[in-house]
């Protein structure tokens, strides 16, 4: 489902800011709430850290946005309405990619199946290394290979 036809259909309060905000996570792939104030500001200069906060915290809880914990403390943003998806991260440069293949399905009914234990893939993240930065490692031969 869609965010403004969950909006409208629960009758939440549509301000231009939280449509802009949503808009920001629905177009960036998924953005920190810093990068979400430097995109929104443009057009709400009078817009700040701490309001943005609250929304992501609002949007959070009505159910429209969910956030992921990257390595520290960087916490990111996608739309509720996208489909799983498992967060990977390269350890080297920290570019993340989303997997939203079947194995998913498969893989979470087996731990389920198993441990008895849902997993929610989008609060995720994975760790390793991503396709440049293992060329770079090899391009730069087992000398540099400081492990
Ligand atoms: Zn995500
Ligand atoms: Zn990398």
């Amino acid at each position: 489902m869609d965010w403004k036809e969950h909006l409208r259909r629960h009758g939440y309060r549509v301000t231009p800011q939280r449509i802009a905000i949503l808009e920001a996570i629905e177009t960036q792939d998924h953005p920190t709430a810093e990068t979400v104030l430097v995109e929104v500001s443009r057009q709400f200069p009078s817009l700040n850290r701490t309001t943005v906060a609250r929304t992501l915290a609002t949007l959070g809880e009505q159910g429209l946005i969910e956030h992921t914990h990257f390595g520290g403390d960087a916490t990111v943003y996608h739309l509720a309405s996208t489909r799983p998806h498992l967060h990977v991260i390269c350890v080297e440069c920290g570019k993340q990619q989303s997997y939203e293949g079947p194995a998913l399905g498969s893989l979470g009914a087996e731990i389920e199946r198993s441990v008895d234990f849902h997993v929610d893939w989008s609060h995720t993240a994975m760790y390793g290394t991503c396709a440049e930065c293992r060329a770079a490692a090899q391009a730069e031969g087992t000398s540099e290979e400081a492990d």
